[in-house]
């Protein structure tokens, strides 16, 4: 049986192994995919760490990680639209294709949703096999480390286009990798202004190189003050919440402008008070948002890739997967961005 190198959570413990383990085998809807860059997600340093989610959630041995770039080194019996070579990423929800929402076409609102590097072996190995739904052909002129990128790339631009936002002002709190993604996709869609807060400035410092018209420390500068410095006078017209801090939440609704628009990416903890009196007297909409449109999203972030949205400031480090201690490291001291591991 053909072996290949991955990054294994091998036991129920914090770390990762570097291990040889078989390569998957392609079942005939399946598309085998030789993994060229991944990126580190949030989620995966929860796996590293072995946070109470991760316990609950990872069967353990499992291959880890969910963001990739490669190209198709062979397909089943029955896929006929990819081939050998092809440049590809890909969607890491597995849908379960016969709910209502997956025949409505709506694959993002599956109730049993899976997912790789979660649930399901993942795409931080040399090898990477996944049914052929949820391959991603990509435009081979777009710079394969923004491509390693668009699965967080596909959050940030389901959160960013849920509302329109052309001539509003946005407030997003949390300048991690994809707050800062949106930043600069509210950009390129037309916000007017958009104000960015983080209380780590390593991170503010890429929001303001995304776009940002405005960086603030939460723990310090006040967003009331920030609508007076920029002649705001009704409130923020669209939230983009990305950090998944109660306190960010609750600082958000109270500068919405009436009839407000919120997205929620971050993942806050289960039960989170609000003063619902604003949600209500202020007309507020909140839309929670669960990874990304299959495959409108895509499309979308290709295209705007390709009409000048950049997200290289995003990408802050890279590194062999051999050494991917040192990337774990990186991203968990926050100075980091996005964080590449390279696998040929
Ligand atoms: P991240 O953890 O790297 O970034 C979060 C940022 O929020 C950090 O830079 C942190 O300093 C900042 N922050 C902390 N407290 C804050 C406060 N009070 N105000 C403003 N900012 C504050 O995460 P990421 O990878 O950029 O992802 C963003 C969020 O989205 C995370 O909560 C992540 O778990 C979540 N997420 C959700 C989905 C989904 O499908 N819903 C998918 C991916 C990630
Ligand atoms: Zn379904």
């Amino acid at each position: 049986m053909p072996t290949m190198q991955a990054l294994v959570k091998s036991e129920a413990a914090p770390g990762l192994r570097r291990m040889e383990v078989p390569v998957p085998e392609v079942g005939i809807n399946d598309v085998l995919i030789r993994v060229h860059k991944t990126s580190i997600c949030g989620t995966d340093l929860h796996i590293y760490e072995w946070n109470d989610w991760a316990r609950r959630t990872i069967p353990v041995p499992l291959v880890i990680g969910h963001e990739f770039v490669g190209r198709v080194a062979a397909v089943g019996a029955n896929v006929h639209d990819f081939r050998e070579g092809d440049l590809v990423s890909g969607e890491g929800h597995l849908v379960c294709g016969r709910c209502r929402n997956c025949l409505a076409g709506r694959r993002h609102l599956c109730p049993h949703t899976r997912g790789i590097g979660v649930t399901h072996p993942g795409a931080f190995a040399e090898y990477l096999c996944l049914p052929v739904t949820n391959v991603w052909y990509c435009d081979p002129s777009i710079d394969t480390d923004v491509l390693a990128c668009f699965d967080p790339l596909g959050n940030a631009t389901h959160t960013a286009l849920s509302f329109d936002v052309l001539g509003e002002d946005v407030l997003i709190t949390g300048a991690g990798p994809i707050g800062c993604m949106a930043t600069a996709i509210v950009r390129h869609a037309g916000a007017r202004h958009v104000v960015v807060t983080d209380p780590n400035p390593y991170r503010r410092e890429i929001a303001r190189r995304m776009g940002a018209t405005l960086v603030l420390d939460p723990g310090r500068d006040s967003l009331a003050d920030a609508q007076r410095r920029l002649g705001m006078k009704e409130g923020f017209d669209v939230g983009l919440e990305m950090s998944g801090h109660p306190a960010a939440f609750r600082d958000m609704l109270a500068q919405m402008c009436h009839g407000g628009k919120i997205a929620l990416l971050g993942l806050l903890p289960g039960e989170v008070p609000i003063d619902w009196g604003t949600v209500i007297f202020n007309s507020l909409t909140l839309k929670g948002i669960y990874g990304r449109e299959m495959y409108e999203t895509w499309y979308k972030m290709t295209v705007m890739i390709q009409s000048g949205l950049d997200i290289t400031p995003v990408i802050t480090h890279r590194f062999p997967f051999t050494d991917f201690e040192r990337g774990f490291d990186v991203l968990r001291s926050g100075r980091a961005g996005k964080v590449i591991l390279e696998w040929e």
